[in-house]
């Protein structure tokens, strides 16, 4: 398919999504490696950062930049007002029911350890299971494994099957007056598959659990309603959503966040202090110890406005036409399997040389010298790739920047490593 064909089709139901006026934005993605064109396919890794996001952090260094809550100047007051703002544009992106549900971290995998460490060692006892599926990040089982280590808890995985989808009815049979908590992907990093977690988390209240949502490779794909969703828990890094790396969210409903006990001492999470016994700050300050990330608060607010300027459901299209030109084009090569071919998929395609087999890291760094960036490995899923019967895979991913014209090269240069190996 043509550019202009998928536009078309798009353009019957979305604006059309000038994907060229969009890659011009990044001004990373004008540079070179190995002296060719950069493709940049390994945003489920870490997307690209446009201009607005650059200049929005770099304005805050050269103009605003001061501690934030405790100064009594316009320079510190301005920096706090802008790292609170920062809030709400999150609250909105999220909506939350309020700015003060969504706490600050470094990242997803930070939000995941909090609500593991402090929710967890409060609530869980000998006995109590966790929920987690096989498509988990390490980043969303190492956590529960520790407190369930420390508490006693048990860790129970729902099962996937051969496409890479999660089997419900597995998933209802596992729930029981037990399951304290479900914690899944929205998407998987390693197979893009889009996991129906409305249903999941419904299934978990039904059964008296709360339900913990890592959205990492959601946000930058579609719109998200933790209201509508349900969701107890959402989890995001600001470095997958074309804003900076160091920062993420985790958003809680009030009366856990409330309940729970904190997650780091320090400065600012303090009503009072004296060595006898300190009292909390109300949320959000409650989980914030300590000077926060607030460059990265800012530049994560651009990136929101960023993205919604030009809308996630014209973002997903534009993908989801990306996605299937990708689907196309790799599995035409022989001897090339894709590994994930779940009905619903974001921009990720997983594939293994098997004819003849070619070591996914040669691929990697075949496609390097070719200036296109994709991951090799585990991907942070190794119980993932062990149910799947692989040691890794190559994959590629897509962020709003990639053309077709990314994908033909991909295409092209797999095929091309693919003949040189026969
Ligand atoms: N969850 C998923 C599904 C991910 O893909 C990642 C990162 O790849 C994470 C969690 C962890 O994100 P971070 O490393 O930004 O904390």
């Amino acid at each position: 398919i043509s550019l202009d064909e998928s536009t078309l089709a798009l353009g019957a139901t979305h604006a059309i999504l000038d994907a060229y006026a969009v890659r011009a934005q990044f001004p990373i993605l004008r540079s070179k490696a190995h002296g060719r064109p950069l493709v940049y396919l390994d945003s489920a890794a870490s997307t690209q950062q446009p201009e607005a996001v650059i200049a929005a952090v770099g304005d805050y260094h050269r103009q605003h930049h001061a501690n934030i809550h405790r100064g009594v100047y316009q320079l510190s007051q301005t920096a706090t007002r802008m790292y609170e703002d920062a809030r709400l544009t999150v609250a909105r992106f999220l909506n939350a029911a309020e700015p003060a549900e969504c706490l600050f971290t470094r990242g997803a995998t930070e939000s995941i350890n909090l609500v593991a460490s402090t929710w967890g060692a409060a609530n869980l006892k000998p006995g109590d299971e966790i929920i987690l599926s096989t498509l988990e990040h390490h980043s969303n089982i190492v956590p529960w494994q520790m407190v369930a280590h420390a508490t006693g808890a048990r860790i129970k995985v729902i099962p996937i099957d051969d496409a890479g989808e999660i089997l419900l009815d597995e998933y209802r049979r596992l729930l029981s007056p037990r399951t304290r908590l479900v914690a899944v992907n929205q998407v998987s990093n390693a197979l893009g598959t889009v996991n129906p977690v409305s249903e999941i988390i419904a299934e978990a209240h039904a059964a008296g659990a709360l339900a913990l949502i890592d959205g990492a490779q959601w946000v930058a794909h579609g719109v998200t309603d933790v209201q509508a969703l349900d969701a107890d828990f959402y989890v995001f890094s600001g470095h997958k959503l074309y804003g900076p790396t160091g920062i993420g969210v985790l958003y809680g409903k009030r009366h856990l966040l409330d309940a729970m006990p904190p997650y780091q001492g320090g400065g600012d999470m303090i009503e009072r202090v004296t060595f006898e016994e300190t009292t909390y700050a109300p949320l959000p300050s409650k989980y914030e110890a300590g000077t926060p990330n607030i460059a990265g608060a800012v530049g994560l607010a651009a990136a929101i406005a960023w993205v919604e300027s030009l809308g996630l459901a014209r973002i997903g299209a534009h993908e989801q036409t990306l996605l299937r030109h990708a689907t196309e084009r790799l599995s035409a090569i022989h001897g090339l399997e894709i590994k994930g071919t779940a009905r619903r998929k974001s921009g990720v395609v997983s594939w293994v040389l098997v004819d003849p087999p070619i070591a996914t890291l040669d691929v990697g760094a075949q496609l390097d010298l070719r200036g296109i960036c994709i991951r090799t490995g585990h991907h942070c899923c190794q119980p993932l790739m062990d149910r799947l019967g692989v040691a890794s895979t190559a994959r590629a991913s897509l962020g709003v920047y990639n053309t077709l014209e990314d994908i033909d090269r991909l295409a092209g240069a797999v095929a091309d490593i693919v003949d040189h190996a026969r």
